[in-house]
C-alpha cells in the first residue's frame, strides 16, 4: 500500500531521530547523537563544560533544522512520533526567554560556534519558569515589567530528561542547601536539554538547564528558580547563584559526563569551585572531615582544583561582581564552605562581604577579559592577578546575525564560497570592492533590510495607537499620534540604531543632551534623521528606568524643534529578533558608553557583520574594529584608562564632553549618507566592515582562541581548521 512506503522525505526525517537512556530527541541522526555522547562521556575526559547563568539562543533567529524542513517538499511525516515532533516544531513557541542581555546572547552564540566547529562541549545553565521579564512601555509611566508566561513543555527542541532507572519519571538531581544552623535541606532539580544543532545538522552541543521549580523544594529555592536575576533580596540572589554552582557536578555525574575543564562564563557559577575544593579535601584528608581542614590544606586543595577552571570576566562595573554579606551566605551554606570563602573570597572594600569575583580570579588556570582595552582595565582592577589576565575579544555567531538578504548576496559571488563554514572567507570581499554588481547588490540588500525593519515599526506604531482603546497603555511613541496611511516613517531616511540593556554607564540618552544643537544640524540642510532605540532596564534599576522614560519624553520636543525632521522611536520588549532586524536595517549603529566601562559590546559586531558602520565611543571591541576610520566613526573622550574614574557617578559620566563630540561629528556622517557625491564613501565603509571585521569579530575565531585554553586532544584535521581561525587574530596583542 502507498501509505506504508516511506517517502524519501520521511527517510530524511527518520534519520533525525535519536534515542538514549535519557529520552528521544529530534534533529540529528542516531549515529551523530551517539558520537557526541561518546565524546562527552569518554574515560579520557576530553571535553569542556561551559557554565553560564543565562543562555540566549532563541529559535526564531537561528534554527537550521526548521530551515531544512521548510525546504523539504513534503514535510508531513507518516510516523506518529515524527509527526508530533514536526508539528511541535512548527507550531510551538519560538522563544526561550532565559536571558537578560549581552552575556546570555554571547553564551548562545558561543555554543552555536562550538557546534559548527564540532568541539566536544556541554553547557550547564538554569531554566527560569518566568524567564527574565517582558517589557511594556507606556509614555506616561515608562517601563512596566511583567512576568513572562512560557511553557518549556510546549517549546520545541526542549526535552525533559528521563530517569534511566525509572523511565516513567523525570531525571532528578539532588543538591544540599543549609540553613543558618547548618541543617541540611535537600533541593531537587529536573534537567531540561536543548540541543544547539549546527547548520549542517551533523553535530550538536547539549545545553543542560536545571529546573528547581519542583513543588517539593523549599519555598526560597522555588522562588529563586522563577526569574533570572531576581534581586528582590540578597538571599534570593545568593541562592540563585548557588543553584547554578552546586548543580553542576551532580548533573554531570548523573549523566556520566566526564569533562575535566569547566569554563565559567562570568563568575555566577563559581560556587562549583567550592564544591570541587570540598571534594578534594574529602579525598585528601585522612579523617575526611572538611570542617577540620586547616588553612594550608584548603589552599593546597584550591590550587589543585584551579587547574580545572577557565574563567572569563565580562565587566569592570562593580555591580556586575557578586558580593554577598557574610551573614547572608552563612544562612544558605555549610560552615566549612565559609572557612574556604574566608580564605579565598576576601572583599577589599568590605570586610563583611564575600567577593565572588575575587574567588573566581583566585581559583582558575586561566583568566581572560573580553577585549584588549578591557584586559588593561581588568589588570588594573586586580593587580594581584594582572600577570595571568589575557584578552580574548568577544565575537558573534555570523550565521545567526547576518541577515537573509546579506546571506543571499554572499551566496551569489563565487569568491565567497564556503563563507558559512569559514567567516574568514569574507576577506575576499577585497577583490569585489570595485565590482559594480557587488556594490549595487549590497546597497539593494541593505535597502531591503531597511524596508523589513520599517514595515515592522510602522505596523507597531499603528498597533500601539489602536490598542489604546482596549487597554490603559498610552502608546510609547509620540509618532503613534501622527502616523496614518499617508504619513509613515520612511526607510530611506538616515537611521541610527541603538539597542542594548539600559544601564547608566551605557548612556542611552547621551546624544539628546542638547536637543537644540541636534535639531539645528538636521534643519540646516534639511537632512532628516530617525533614531530607533530599544532595550530593557533591570526591573530594580531605577536610574536605568529613568533613562528609558527620558527617551520617551524627548520624542515630542525633537519632532517639534526639528519641524518633523528628527524622530525618536522606542521599540518595546527588546529581544534577539528585534536585534536582528535592527542591526541589518539601520544605516549606522550607535554605541556611546562611558569609556572604559563597556568591556566589549557585541551588538556593534552584529551590525558590522551586515556591513553597517558603527558610530561609537572608543570603548570595548571598537578600539579593535575601528581601523582608523575605514569602518565607521569614533567620537568622545579617549584618554588613558589609568586616569579614568571607573565609577558611574553623574560627574564621571562626561555627558557634556562626549555629546559635544557627537554633534561635531554628525554633519559629516549625514553628508556621506545623503550627498550623491560622497555616497560611495559610505558604501566603502560598509564594504570595509565585511573585509576587516567579519573575519575577526565572530565566535568561530573566538572559539579557536578559547580552544588554546582548553587543552583538548582533537583530531589533527579539526585542530588545524581551528588553528586557521585563530591565526587570523591574536586578541592578546
Ligand atoms: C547582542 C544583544 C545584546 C548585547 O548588546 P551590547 O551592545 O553588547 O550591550 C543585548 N540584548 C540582545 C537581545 C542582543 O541581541
Amino acid at each position: 500500500m502507498q501509505q506504508n512506503k516511506l517517502t524519501s522525505n520521511d527517510r530524511t526525517l527518520h534519520n533525525l531521530i535519536a534515542k538514549n537512556q535519557f529520552g528521544t530527541f529530534f534533529g540529528v541522526s542516531q549515529e551523530i547523537f551517539d558520537g557526541v555522547w561518546k565524546k562527552l562521556t569518554a574515560t579520557d575526559t576530553n571535553s569542556v563544560v561551559y557554565i553560564s547563568m543565562e543562555i540566549g539562543a532563541d529559535p526564531d533567529v537561528f534554527h537550521p533544522l526548521k530551515d531544512k524542513l521548510l525546504h523539504l517538499k513534503k514535510p508531513i511525516a507518516q510516523d506518529p512520533q515524527l509527526k508530533q515532533f514536526v508539528d511541535t516544531l512548527f507550531r510551538g513557541p519560538e522563544k526561550i526567554p532565559c536571558y537578560g542581555g549581552g552575556l546570555g546572547v554571547l553564551a548562545g552564540d558561543t555554543l552555536k560556534s562550538f557546534a559548527d566547529c564540532r568541539l566536544p562541549v556541554v553547557a550547564v545553565s538554569l531554566l527560569y519558569r518566568h524567564g527574565y521579564f517582558s517589557q511594556i512601555v507606556d509614555s506616561k509611566i515608562g517601563q512596566i515589567s511583567q512576568s513572562v508566561e512560557w511553557h518549556p513543555e510546549q517549546t520545541p527542541g526542549l526535552y525533559l530528561l528521563r530517569d534511566p532507572e525509572n523511565p516513567e519519571q523525570a531525571l532528578e538531581v539532588h543538591i544540599p542547601f543549609f540553613n543558618e544552623y547548618d541543617q541540611e535541606t535537600m533541593a531537587s532539580a529536573q534537567v531540561w536539554m536543548k540541543m544547539e544543532i549546527n547548520h549542517t545538522l551533523d553535530y550538536f552541543v547539549p545545553e543542560l538547564l536545571l529546573d528547581f521549580s519542583l513543588k517539593d523544594n523549599p519555598p526560597p529555592i522555588r522562588e529563586a528558580a522563577g526569574q533570572l536575576y531576581n534581586s528582590e533580596s540578597s538571599i534570593i540572589k545568593a541562592t540563585q547563584r548557588r543553584m547554578l554552582g552546586t548543580g553542576i557536578l551532580p548533573v554531570l555525574q548523573a549523566m556520566g559526563i566526564t569533562s575535566n575543564t569547566l569554563h565559567l562564563n562570568e563568575q555566577h557559577g563559581v560556587v562549583v569551585a567550592l564544591q570541587l575544593i570540598s571534594e578534594e579535601l574529602q579525598n585528601s584528608l585522612k579523617h575526611h572531615d572538611i570542617s577540620r581542614a586547616d588553612n594550608s590544606q584548603i589552599i593546597a586543595a584550591a590550587d589543585k582544583i584551579a587547574k580545572k577552571l577557565v574563567y572569563t570576566i565580562h565587566t569592570p562595573v562593580k555591580a556586575g561582581h557578586d558580593r554577598f554579606n557574610k551573614s547572608v551566605y552563612a544562612g544558605i551554606s555549610h560552615k566549612s564552605c565559609q572557612h574556604i570563602l574566608e580564605l579565598l573570597a576576601h572583599d577589599e572594600d568590605s570586610p563583611h562581604s564575600y567577593n565572588f569575583t575575587t574567588l573566581a580570579m583566585r581559583v582558575n588556570r586561566s583568566a581572560n577579559s573580553v577585549s584588549r582595552l578591557h584586559r588593561d582595565v581588568t589588570q588594573k582592577q586586580f593587580p594581584g592577578f594582572a600577570k595571568k589576565i589575557t584578552a580574548i575579544t568577544n565575537g558573534v555567531h555570523h550565521l545567526t546575525w547576518i541577515s537573509n538578504t546579506r546571506a543571499e548576496l554572499f551566496d551569489s559571488f563565487p569568491e565567497l564560497n564556503n563563507w558559512r563554514d569559514n567567516p574568514g572567507v569574507l576577506q575576499n570581499v577585497a577583490s569585489l570592492k570595485n565590482n559594480k554588481r557587488f556594490r549595487d547588490y549590497l546597497e539593494h540588500a541593505w535597502q531591503k533590510d531597511s524596508e523589513i525593519l520599517y514595515s515592522y515599526i510602522n505596523a507597531m506604531l499603528l498597533q500601539h495607537r489602536n490598542q489604546m482603546t482596549s487597554t490603559w497603555i498610552d502608546p510609547p511613541n509620540y509618532y503613534s499620534n501622527i502616523i496614518d496611511a499617508d504619513t509613515k516613517l520612511d526607510p530611506t531616511v538616515f537611521t541610527v540604531g541603538f539597542a542594548r540593556r539600559f544601564s547608566t554607564y551605557k548612556r542611552a540618552d547621551l546624544v539628546f543632551d542638547n536637543i537644540d544643537t541636534l535639531c539645528s544640524i538636521a534643519v540646516k540642510d534639511k537632512r532628516p534623521i530617525n533614531f530607533l532605540f530599544s532595550g530593557k532596564a533591570h526591573p530594580a534599576d531605577e536610574p536605568g528606568k529613568t533613562v528609558i522614560k527620558s527617551i520617551l519624553d524627548y520624542q515630542k520636543e525633537l519632532y517639534t524643534k526639528s519641524q518633523g525632521l528628527v524622530n525618536l522611536i522606542f521599540i518595546p520588549n527588546y529581544d534577539m529578533k528585534i536585534a536582528k532586524m535592527m542591526v541589518a536595517g539601520v544605516h549606522v549603529w550607535l554605541n556611546n558608553p562611558k569609556r572604559p566601562l563597556e568591556a566589549s559590546g557585541t551588538s556593534g559586531m552584529k551590525a558590522a557583520l551586515n556591513g553597517v558602520p558603527n558610530l561609537s565611543i572608543m570603548d570595548g571591541w571598537w578600539v579593535e574594529g575601528y581601523h582608523k576610520g575605514l569602518t565607521g566613526w569614533k567620537f568622545g573622550h579617549e584618554g588613558p584608562v589609568d586616569e579614568t574614574d571607573l565609577s558611574e557617578s553623574p560627574e564621571a559620566l562626561l555627558y557634556a564632553e562626549d555629546s559635544a563630540s557627537f554633534y561635531q561629528m554628525l554633519p559629516g556622517v549625514l553628508e556621506e549618507y545623503y550627498d550623491e557625491g560622497s555616497r560611495s564613501q559610505f558604501i566603502d565603509k560598509a564594504i570595509m566592515n565585511l573585509i576587516l571585521n567579519i573575519p575577526i569579530f565572530n565566535t568561530h575565531r573566538m572559539a579557536a582562541e578559547y580552544l588554546q585554553k582548553y587543552e583538548l586532544n582533537l583530531p589533527s584535521s579539526l585542530q588545524s581548521r581551528m588553528n586557521n581561525f585563530s591565526a587570523l587574530y591574536n586578541s592578546n596583542e
